[in-house]
């Protein structure tokens, strides 16, 4: 796929503008809004690592926006062209989104520059396996003070291998598989954790759906049924928005596009099937249940109600906003719209749903992870089966009073709340209630011009609040 990006300020000039213009809205202490803007620190490390024999060498980064809340919390990202700015506008986004859906952490980033698929899998383990050590070296890994995750690029497999490489270093660290989140379940990872992003994207988008003033601001009426949805990226998030709003909520997925092409199809793409092929063909092309455009980028210039970019930063650029058709643009990747797009968009009057909440869902269930891992028992062990013994004797005292109990309330009352179901419960509050926020700090004030000023306006002032109450060290 191609973007063409001109005229453009970095990825970091485009968060701290867009954070300035939410500083307008607020009343903060003088010096304080600078502070918050600013990356605390950023960590450069290059490191040798022999691969068949040959050394190779490799560049990564991690950066710290906000130590106002410990730990910091972010993913690390393995891209070829990942770079300090990219990785520092991803960590202050974090502070943003961590404080927005009121997760207890302040916000980092991590990137290697490399291409993962030009490594076999021996090769990822000891790259890295290095990287995390050097992070630990300088306490950017580490329960207390560090936590990364997974990002483009990443998954539960590398968060196996950091959560390994810090415990063969801190064996004495009882909390040590707090050091990292998204592992694998049976390495101390949480159910629920691999589709927390896609879901919460879901979450925010019912909510949404909730709230008819805010549909018809976009110029939609009725709920996600039927609506026609267009996805840009089928990884991990994209793929689980996509199949999840399929198939829970009846919505219509048109066009799906990837980095070897798009597919598009008025009637509507299955999400499963579509993954299934890509799986065996490796790539989209020759998808037969609809037609192959090469130039996917196209695909996000189609007519359609909500637009899901869930990829990279800046596909909606100044560019091609213009000729954008969506009603509504559900920002899953991190900083897919630029700081020129979002005005352009605004003036059309597009409604976007910001990245910093939308996307929050994976660090939201990263939280729960961090949590299970500091407390040592999986979420739902000790009061499950409790829990069901109670509903059964309240159903036995409904009935014995003379009323029937339905079978269905029966079922769903004999079940008591295992991991997946609590973790699925606390990501849909969490959404719902920061989407409440945001649209209640959007309609409420004049001066608030989107729901991305509203979310960045209601995270700076947390922050903010939080730095003033701690007061300032020394
Ligand atoms: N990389 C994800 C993000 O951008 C998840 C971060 C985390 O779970 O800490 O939000």
């Amino acid at each position: 796929m191609t973007t063409h990006v001109t005229n453009e300020v970095s990825f970091r000039k485009s968060v701290n503008l867009t954070v300035e213009m939410a500083i307008a809205t607020l009343d903060l202490p003088e010096g304080l809004a600078y502070y918050i803007e600013s990356v605390d620190n950023v960590y450069q490390i290059r490191f040798p690592v022999k691969i068949k024999g040959k050394i190779e060498s490799f560049i990564g980064w991690r950066a710290v926006h906000g130590e106002h809340k410990l730990p910091v919390k972010g993913g690390i990202r393995f891209a070829p062209n990942v770079n300090q700015d990219e990785v520092e506008a991803l960590a202050a986004l974090m502070s943003y989104k961590c404080a927005l859906v009121d997760v207890p952490f302040g916000g980092s980033k991590g990137g290697l520059a490399i291409d993962p698929r030009r490594y076999d899998e021996e090769s990822l383990e000891k790259i890295t396996r290095r990287f995390a050590f050097e992070l630990m070296r300088k306490d950017y890994i580490g329960p207390a003070t560090n936590v990364p995750a997974p990002d483009m690029g990443t998954g539960p497999r590398e968060m196996a291998w950091i959560a390994s490489t810090y415990k063969a270093h801190k064996m004495d660290d009882i909390d040590h598989m707090a050091c990292v989140t998204g592992k694998p379940v049976s390495q101390g990872g949480i159910r629920g954790r691999v589709e927390a992003t896609g879901r919460g994207v879901v979450f925010g988008l019912r909510e949404f759906f909730r709230h008819p003033e805010d549909v018809k601001m976009a110029k939609m009426e009725g709920g996600l049924e039927g609506k026609k949805v267009i996805v840009q990226g089928l990884g991990n998030v994209g793929y689980h928005a996509a199949k999840i709003l399929e198939e829970e909520d009846g919505a219509k997925i048109i066009a799906v596009l990837e980095y070897d092409g798009g597919i598009l199809n008025p009637d509507g793409i299955e999400i499963e099937d579509l993954a299934e092929y890509r799986k065996n063909n490796k790539g989209i092309k020759g998808y037969p249940k609809g037609t192959y455009v090469e130039d996917s980028s196209t695909l996000l210039e189609e007519e359609c109600d909500i637009l899901i970019p869930a990829a990279l930063e800046g596909v909606i650029n100044q560019e091609n906003a213009s000729r954008v058709k969506a009603k509504l643009i559900a920002e899953a990747a991190n900083g897919p719209v630029t700081f020129g797009a979002d005005a352009i968009l605004n003036q059309k009057g597009v409604v976007i749903i910001p990245d910093a909440y939308l996307n929050a869902g994976g660090v939201t269930v990263s939280y729960f992870e961090w949590i299970k891992n500091l407390s040592h028992i999986r979420l739902g062990r000790m009061q499950r089966r409790y829990e069901e013994r109670q509903n059964a004797e309240l159903i036995q005292a409904i009935e014995a009073s003379g009323t029937a109990v339905s079978e269905n309330l029966r079922k769903s009352l004999l079940q008591g709340a295992d991991e997946i179901d609590l973790v699925r419960s606390g990501l849909d509050d969490t959404m719902r209630m920061a989407f409440q926020f945001i649209r209640e700090r959007y309609w409420s004030r004049d001066n608030v011009s989107s729901y991305r000023i509203a979310a960045m306006a209601i995270a700076v002032e947390k922050i903010a609040n939080n730095v003033m109450e701690q007061g300032v060290y020394p």
